[in-house]
């Protein structure tokens, strides 16, 4: 079985763990600041808060944005669940824009024509997919437009680039994700990354507790704080997560090349300009053959996943909310259609071959 996901450990984990362990103080100290750091030098960004999830991370930014109960945030359907979630943890109502056809991102035109229609839209959230950056320029027109705040959902997309910007301050702020099946891990962990040092220190008082002194709190606050444990765990995957990163894109690039001209797969699609990191390699499977298709890789021992198999209005949660089912077409065609093979560094050029011969077999 060659499997669709695998987190990679080394000594260096276990030698930073080991010492976080022996200094005695395994709760928040010096690695989560370290790591704090760390990351935010490699994004790019001016300044960051490390936290216990990517969700935290999305709830704790919102927050230090202002989104209060009673506002509308829009976003996209096609998604892990926690990013809109994490609206209606702040109160507040998300409302679903339709994806774009070719890039699975949220489509600027869709979310163009709810902010002509809805007054007072305090904030989009976009996801970059799979790690594959939005089309930012588009998104920051309509800001600097219509005036809202702007955060990026960058848990599968660690240092992906939209023409030379690295995600997660190219918006207000991004929220990433350390889930074990991430591009990089600590477990569960999290982090936001901003260029605004009031939205920094807002984040890191809301992550803590609502802190200003060890017992001093003048706002509620939550207790989102990572361990040592786990920052040990970071930092030393902050040391491959470049290597790692080229090496998913080498091997995208192999399955593309092995892929094209099957007619009823669409390989990924990468605007010029955009580096897409493949959190996932996720492709169409066309005229219905996509249940079909993901039983015959399974059974020859193929591993993959369907992410989304459902977009988030119609999750039961959702529609006990209200919302309609028909709102995003296109999202609702591609949840039919997607399925992400291995693309995860850890892949020989042998397991890259063994996945093309297979999909070349399957018999429609
Ligand atoms: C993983 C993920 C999250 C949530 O991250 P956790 O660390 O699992 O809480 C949010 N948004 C997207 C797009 C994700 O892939």
């Amino acid at each position: 079985m060659i499997p669709l996901v695998k987190p990679i450990f080394g000594k260096k984990e276990k030698q930073l763990i080991n010492e976080v362990i022996d200094s005695g103080i395994v709760a928040s100290g010096k690695s989560v600041e370290q790591f704090e750091k760390t990351f935010t030098k490699l994004s790019g960004a001016k300044y960051g808060t490390v936290c216990s999830s990517g969700t935290t991370a999305l709830h704790a930014a919102l927050l230090a944005c202002g989104i209060k109960p009673g506002d509308k945030v829009i976003t996209t359907p096609f998604t892990f669940i926690a990013t809109s979630n994490s609206i209606l943890y702040c109160g507040a109502k998300p409302l679903f824009a339709d994806i774009d056809e070719k890039t699975f991102n949220i489509d600027p035109k869709s979310v163009e024509k709810i902010l002509k229609k809805e007054k007072n839209i305090k904030a989009v959230i976009c996801v970059h997919l799979y790690g594959l950056p939005c089309d930012m320029g588009e998104l920051l027109k309509l800001k600097k437009k219509y005036k809202f705040i702007l955060i990026e959902d960058c848990c599968q997309a660690h240092l992906a680039k939209y023409k030379n910007k690295t995600v997660g301050s190219i918006g207000d702020a991004g929220c990433f994700s350390f889930y074990a099946t991430k591009n990089m891990t600590t477990g569960e962990g999290g982090a936001v990354l901003t260029n605004n040092s009031k939205t920094d220190k807002l984040t890191k008082k809301i992550v803590n507790h609502g802190r200003m002194a060890h017992y001093g709190h003048d706002m509620l606050g939550y207790n989102f704080r990572l361990t040592n444990v786990a920052a040990a765990m970071g930092l030393a995957q902050c040391e491959k997560i470049q290597s790692w990163t080229k090496q998913r894109i080498a091997n995208a690039k192999k399955l593309s090349d092995g892929l094209k001209n099957i007619d009823f797969i669409e390989t990924p699609f990468v605007p010029k300009g955009y580096t897409h990191v493949y959190h996932q390699y996720t492709v169409r499977i066309k005229n219905g053959l996509r249940d079909k298709f993901m039983k015959y890789l399974q059974e020859n021992g193929i591993g993959c996943g369907i992410h989304y198999p459902e977009v988030i209005y119609k999750q039961p949660l959702y529609q006990k909310l209200g919302y309609k089912k028909g709102l995003c077409p296109i999202a609702e065609q591609a949840v039919k259609e997607v399925i992400s093979i291995p693309v995860h560094p850890s892949l020989t050029s042998k397991d890259i071959n063994t996945i093309i011969k297979v999909i070349k077999g399957f018999k429609k």
